[in-house]
């Protein structure tokens, strides 16, 4: 496999080079690294670039690319900058699988970049789907290109699908939420949240947004809408359960009430792992998982009242359109003013629900109109949170 690395830096991108070394290991150039792109960790991205030698990097951010272009004059390798890098590192030329674990929106356009070279496209960007899904669905039928599902919840679904006759032969499939660090907190308690408070996850060790979002479940709300694009189900058939161990990563419920869950230690290797080598099944570093060590799994329904972001994408979900841009886009901007200090916790939900009201309905027939969505979901919240910017 030759991949091309978006996010390299980050959570997802470090394990995914983790997942590198164990297929090389057992079996010498089973994959090279083609290009590694993230935003603007020079440092980090220099130690990755002098372990796998890739033909090219990409930085997003243009000071950073340019000192890391300085930091790697000894090196043969082409350094990339900006949007334009990004996107170019998503199509690279000698790459036949690309990896997209960027955090956010901005992942959109090198993804479809990636559809439309024909690259194999392992996605973790779930912001992608979120905000674009039917123009990444569209272009992905068109050019035959195979989305492979790296979220742990999709991956377990996709894995249970393996053998399924059709999606007709489904009657609904499960998504499991571990209910993150503030499960069976009230909306009263929940109002004093600190980003320091929330930044700490039960089970999985994230990145910063999606920890944020696990807290809110605006992330199992995004995973509802990934999931309608990805196994093309309507939101009715889409449920959610809490199970606070996240062992049971996701399940298929059957015509016939047969129900199919994919079991594991909590740890992403190995849906990245799958998404990277899939149809195969090889050794992989994520640890066995030991059911009677851990004695007993438990489920609950969601508390949609206290965690308005679930039922508030559900919503955006049905009302389709742009509206899940204007959720998503909202989303990341309060997140970042929610880490910044500038406004409370419970705020996000109100700041999704209020920018997606106000999204009219509109279905998107050109990727500048996601983006548009997007913006003026932003400057909504920015306005009402009294936080003007550029
Ligand atoms: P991190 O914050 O840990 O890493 C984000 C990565 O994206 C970094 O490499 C960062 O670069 C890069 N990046 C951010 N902005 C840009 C940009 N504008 N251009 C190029 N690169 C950029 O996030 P995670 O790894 O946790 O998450 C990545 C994606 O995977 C998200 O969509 C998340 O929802 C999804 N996901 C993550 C899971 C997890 O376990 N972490 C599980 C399931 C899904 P830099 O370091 O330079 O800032
Ligand atoms: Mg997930």
């Amino acid at each position: 496999m030759k991949l091309s690395l978006l996010g390299a830096t980050g959570s997802i991108g470090t394990q995914a080079l983790e997942v590198v070394r164990g297929l090389c290991r057992d079996e010498p150039g089973a994959v090279s690294v083609e290009v590694l792109a993230a935003h603007s960790n020079v440092g980090r991205l220099e130690r990755q670039a002098r372990e796998f030698k890739p033909k090219a990097v990409a930085l997003f951010d243009p000071a950073a690319a340019k000192d890391l272009r300085d930091r790697t004059r000894d090196m043969d390798i082409q350094v990339l900058a900006g949007m334009e890098g990004l996107c170019e590192a998503a199509a690279w030329g000698s790459a036949d699988t690309t990896l997209n674990a960027v955090v956010g929106m901005v992942g959109l356009l090198p993804t479809l970049e990636a559809i439309q070279s024909k690259k194999k496209l392992a996605l973790a960007n779930k912001e992608t789907l979120v905000a674009g899904g039917s123009l990444v669905v569209e272009a992905a039928r068109q050019n035959g290109v195979d989305i492979l599902p790296v979220d742990s919840e999709h991956s377990a679904i996709f894995q249970c699908m393996q053998g399924c006759p059709g999606v007709r032969a489904v009657k609904r499939i499960i998504l499991t939420a571990s209910g993150g660090p503030f499960f069976g907190w009230d909306a009263e308690r929940l109002r004093g949240v600190t980003p320091q408070q929330a930044l700490r996850h039960p089970n999985w060790d994230m990145g910063a947004k999606i920890t944020i979002d696990c807290a809110t479940m605006m992330n199992k709300g995004l995973e509802v809408i990934e999931a309608a694009w990805l196994f093309g189900l309507p939101p009715e058939r889409i449920g959610v359960v809490v199970h606070r161990e996240s062992i049971v990563h996701s399940m298929v419920e059957f015509v016939d009430n047969a129900v199919m869950a994919q079991m594991g230690t909590p740890d992403m290797c190995l849906p990245i792992q799958y998404a990277l080598t899939y149809p195969q099944r090889l050794a992989c570093p994520t640890p066995p998982l030991d059911l009677a060590a851990l004695g007993k799994l438990t489920f609950f329904e969601p508390d949609e009242e206290s965690f308005r972001c679930l039922p508030v994408c559900i919503q955006a979900l049905k009302r389709g359109g742009l509206v899940p841009a204007a959720a998503n886009g909202a989303n990341e901007a309060a997140v970042q003013l929610f880490l910044e200090g500038k406004i409370g916790f419970t705020d996000i939900p109100q700041l999704v629900e209020a920018a997606a009201q106000a999204q009219a309905d509109q279905v998107p027939s050109n990727v500048e109109e996601v983006l548009e969505a997007d913006r003026a979901a932003r400057r909504y919240v920015w306005q009402a949170a009294g936080q003007e910017r550029a």
